[in-house]
């Protein structure tokens, strides 16, 4: 891989005594925002669906599209540096970048104790709140873990174990969803299983893609694409995830994404995931500063991209769409709209060490239509 930034560099522009990722003053930040830091590199930070499932008032996207209990989700990441600066993120300054390892490595066992425990710490003040403004059922179950997402900040792919903390997860019948933003192909090669892993394709083509992404890795197109390659050879779920920026009143000089149908179209291909979700950006945080709320799409102008796109994507069709979070499913016509995660059958396969497919831990879905 070229151009790769010296650790040297990194080290010498950071306070030399930093152990951990992050300096004082991005801990200090983080922690205000509800963030717990977990050893040198992990933090969990409990998902505002979280709480909304343990209040009685639903649960996110994903527990609609794939059946993911939002009560029983931890949301962290085992990596806080990105090697992306996107303007629609609103994390800013406070996820610190580089383009590869740096600081000691926690053990996976260390960094799953120590999350959980940060975790539940974080929710405990759910079982002193009074029935009627709680989900008594919920609060009963929060303890039980049965999900993490690894997306929260940073790119949680670049831990060097991340295979082994995956495995470590599905030992404790914890699935386990991954998002990556296309820029490290040599991680992805290491994952054994995940029970899904996302891709975020952040832009139709290459001028585009580095104009919002501000990748630092000079090649981030040539990784991208080598991300694509591997997407479609992996035997478990994959998902791209488009975020979708409206087209500002000058178009898409004025910082938009939803254009270029046909390059999504063909990116995707490449990929060939199970999943493609739009999702709308939300004009939130950092990304304030690049963008208008106008560069919000409302649902109307979701489905209208969504229509486009599969035009020139006859092996998909539409799944369900989640109003509140402004997100749209769409999936693989080979499943058989069977968008849900069967998270027994997924542990059951795990255990039992042989070969399986996504299609093996799909199931139909057990709810109500929205
Ligand atoms: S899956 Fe994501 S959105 Fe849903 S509860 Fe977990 S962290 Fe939140």
């Amino acid at each position: 891989m070229k151009n790769k930034i010296s650790l040297k560099v990194i080290q010498r522009e950071l306070k030399p005594q930093l152990e951990t990722q992050l300096t004082n003053d991005q801990q200090n930040s983080l922690k205000k925002q509800g963030y717990r830091l977990v050893g040198n590199h992990s933090a969990v930070k409990t998902c505002e669906w979280t709480r909304n499932m343990l209040r009685g008032k639903g649960g996110c996207y994903k527990f609609i599209f794939y059946g993911i209990r939002s009560h029983q989700c931890m949301q962290m990441t085992t990596s806080m540096f990105c090697a992306s600066r996107c303007k629609f993120c609103w994390r800013g300054k406070k996820a610190p970048v580089a383009s590869e390892w740096y600081g000691p490595i926690d053990s996976p066992e260390h960094i799953i104790n120590h999350a959980i425990d940060e975790h539940l710490k974080l929710l405990k003040g759910f079982r002193g709140m009074g029935y009627e403004k709680t989900n008594k059922k919920a609060v009963s179950e929060m303890d039980n873990v049965r999900h993490v997402a690894l997306s929260l900040t940073g790119e949680p792919i670049t831990y060097p174990l991340i295979n082994e903390i995956l495995k470590a997860f599905h030992k404790r019948k914890i699935s386990t969803f991954l998002v990556t933003n296309s820029q490290y192909p040599e991680q992805i090669k290491k994952i054994d299983k995940v029970t899904q892993l996302y891709l975020s394709i952040d832009a139709p083509n290459k001028e585009l893609m580095k104009k919002i992404d501000r990748p630092l890795f000079s090649d981030f197109w040539e990784r991208m694409l080598e991300c694509l390659d591997l997407l479609k050879t992996r035997d478990y779920r994959t998902c791209i995830r488009l975020t979708m920026i409206k087209n500002g009143p000058d178009g898409v000089s004025s910082g938009g994404n939803m254009c270029d149908v046909k390059g999504y179209a063909e990116l995707i291909k490449r990929g060939n995931p199970d999943f493609i979700e739009l999702k709308s950006y939300v004009w939130v945080g950092e990304s304030q500063n690049f963008y208008k709320v106008e560069n919000m799409p409302y649902m109307k102008d979701l489905e209208n991209f969504m229509k486009e796109l599969l035009k020139e994507l006859p092996e998909y069709e539409y799944m369900r769409k989640h109003i509140p979070s402004r997100a749209i499913l769409l999936i693989k016509k080979s499943l058989n709209k069977k968008a849900w995660i069967n998270f027994p059958k997924f542990f059951e396969m795990i255990e039992s060490g042989k070969k399986f497919k996504a299609k093996d831990y799909c199931s139909k879905v057990i709810m109500p239509n929205e």
